[in-house]
């Protein structure tokens, strides 16, 4: 699935600073798509190339002008894997607002933890890690900003 290119004010690819002095990527703030089945959770390996590449997190990235966070994270996850996201019901969300730049964390869940072909260069592989292996030592290593994120949601 291909979308048509956007005009270049749609995009929200750029840096923005936030309230707090931190410089983040996303004009119009980002989202990710945190996708759980039961007590598994999908998480991406990110390309070494990529902003703290070897990480890793959820699929997720810039909202573009006039997009909603679900539509962002659910159209990142499109680019970045075949993951269907059109049957993924949304269960619960959380906004990490710096004050002028936002990140959204869209909860959904996955009816089977079936295997997730990548898509696009920006992934190394995506796994289903079993919840409570998170932010532990034996666990995968974390995306900082995912690693921040997870134990809030973990309690939504
Ligand atoms: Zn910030």
């Amino acid at each position: 699935m291909t979308a048509a290119p956007l005009p270049d004010s749609a995009s929200g690819d750029g840096w923005q600073y936030c309230a707090q002095g931190h410089k983040h990527w996303g004009v119009y703030g980002a989202a990710g798509l945190l996708v759980r089945s039961g007590d598994l959770v999908l998480l991406q390996h990110r390309a070494l190339w990529s902003h703290h590449g070897g990480t890793w997190g959820v699929p997720g990235g810039a909202r573009h002008h006039g997009e909603s966070a679900e539509e962002a994270a659910r159209r990142e996850a499109t680019e970045e894997s075949v993951l269907d996201v059109a049957p993924l019901v949304e269960t619960a969300r959380f906004v990490d607002d710096h004050g002028g730049w936002s990140y959204t964390t869209v909860v959904v869940e996955a009816a089977e933890a079936l295997p997730v072909a990548i898509r696009g260069g920006e992934s190394v592989e995506f796994r289903w890690f079993p919840a409570a292996l998170l932010g532990t030592a034996e666990g995968p290593t974390l995306h900082p900003g995912f690693a921040h994120t997870w134990p809030i949601v973990e309690a939504l």
